[in-house]
């Protein structure tokens, strides 16, 4: 796990962030309070810490010589101090830290924290600058390096969109204006033709003239600097462009996904299987299965409302585990569950597989606190080529109640013919 390092000779202050780090974001933190502390951490850590956060005014390094030293090491540095004047600014400028940030009473462990979380998610975060002056893109490169992106290079628009072709994992595109063979505002309008800016953030970074800033934003980009901005600034901006993509993908994901067993929910299933169902002909069928679980409210009345959550998330883990993409495993409602198979899959084989999904569950224990119970499910599936998704969920469904009818735990692919009628 990734340890952060808090080297702070106020006591007070280190353990409150100390908490608070763990609490939000789930990080262990050491701390240290002098620099000789913080080397003997430093060194005695089995792994690097993932981040460190330097008090700039201790009692055995009253200038700073502990961020020199955490810098020596190699380690992402976010420094904090008490005093801020025009020297130390121009001094922290040129120093390759992460971020400072100025003591301002309370508040300060908040930003502290968001600027920690902001770096932690970095990691996973790409980015492409694209320029044709390689030293403007070596120092943004190395600029953005210290922010623990990963960075590409492109030197044109043409160029970014090969490597933006090449690397789907890419959230944040940099780019200059003036550049030859394609320049950004061609590459900009070229990206929003597939992707739009709440899937990759387009940040202009250029020289300022007249109306050049509304007509990126109108084209699409997500924010426009001046090259002339300060290193502040440009770090804040991409920490807010970051921020909102990370909400706008918390927000959709709430709203795809069953918060209890992870799995799709309702709304996800109509669209994906939608989606799904267009690409079925009488050729391709496509087959689906509805799965309720037996005498559920049995098991919340024996193991209170926790089992049967348990029993829900254990369902939701096994159908994860049966049923991976292509197909689509989704969370109904209530202990009611769906699965629908990729188009043109042998129906034969889907039945064979949620027969063998049922068995599985049949023989799988669940456990909560002191008991460990079982459970089965009742299984209805149904093939179809040409019809809309609900109808073939209702046919599944028909199916299913035949199968809770003649004595539940079973799987049913059809009806009897008097049942037909
Ligand atoms: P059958 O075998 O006929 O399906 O009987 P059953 O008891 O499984 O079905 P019934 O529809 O009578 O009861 C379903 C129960 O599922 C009732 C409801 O309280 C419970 N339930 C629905 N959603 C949740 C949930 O998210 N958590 C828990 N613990 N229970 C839930
Ligand atoms: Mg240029
Ligand atoms: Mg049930």
């Amino acid at each position: 796990m990734q340890h952060i390092l808090i080297i702070e000779d106020s006591r007070s202050m280190a353990r409150l962030l100390q908490q608070t780090i763990g609490e939000q974001l789930g990080l262990a933190a050491d701390i240290a309070a002098s620099r000789a502390e913080a080397e003997q951490c430093i060194r005695n850590a089995p792994e690097p810490y993932a981040i460190v956060l330097c008090d700039l005014t201790l009692p055995d390094a009253p200038h700073g010589e502990a961020m020199d030293m955490v810098l020596a090491h190699r380690l992402p540095c976010v420094v904090v101090t008490a005093e801020f004047t025009p020297a130390l600014r121009k001094r922290l400028l040129h120093t390759p830290i992460c971020d400072y940030v100025v003591k301002s009473g309370p508040r300060t462990i908040r930003y502290l924290v968001s600027v920690l979380e902001r770096l932690m998610r970095n990691e996973h975060v790409t980015v492409l600058v694209v320029d044709d002056s390689p030293s403007y893109r070596n120092n943004l490169a190395d600029l953005l390096s210290r922010q623990r992106m990963r960075v590409l290079q492109a030197e044109n628009g043409r160029r970014a969109l090969e490597i933006l072709h090449d690397n789907t994992d890419i959230s944040l595109v940099i780019t200059d204006y003036t550049m030859p063979e394609m320049d950004g505002h061609q590459l900009t309008e070229e990206i929003r033709k597939t992707t739009p800016p709440d899937r990759l953030s387009i940040i202009v970074s250029t020289g300022v003239e007249d109306d050049l800033a509304s007509r990126f934003l109108r084209s699409g980009a997500n924010d426009f600097i001046a090259k002339t901005a300060t290193f502040e600034e440009l770090v804040c901006r991409i920490n807010m462009n970051l921020n909102m993509l990370d909400l706008i993908s918390l927000t959709r994901e709430l709203s795809e996904r069953d918060a209890l067993t992870g799995l799709s929910n309702r709304r996800m299933l109509y669209q994906s299987g939608a989606r799904m169902l267009a690409e079925a002909t009488p050729d391709i069928p496509i087959c689906a299965a509805m799965l309720d679980i037996d005498f559920f409210k049995k098991v919340n009345d024996t193991y209170g409302h926790e089992g049967g959550d348990e029993a829900l998330r254990q369902v939701g883990r096994m159908l994860t585990e049966h049923f991976p993409p292509p197909c689509l495993a989704a969370r109904y409602g209530g202990e009611e569950f769906c699965i629908i198979f990729p188009p043109g899959a042998d129906p034969a084989h889907c039945r064979e597989r949620a027969e063998a999904f049922r068995r599985a569950v049949e023989s799988a224990t669940i456990a909560c606190g002191q008991h460990t119970f079982g459970i089965t499910v009742s299984i209805g599936i149904a093939q179809n080529s040409n019809s809309a998704l609900e109808e073939i969920l209702r046919q599944a469904d028909q199916f299913l109640y035949h199968a809770k009818r003649t004595g539940r735990n079973r799987t049913v692919q059809s009806l009897p013919e008097e049942g037909l009628s």
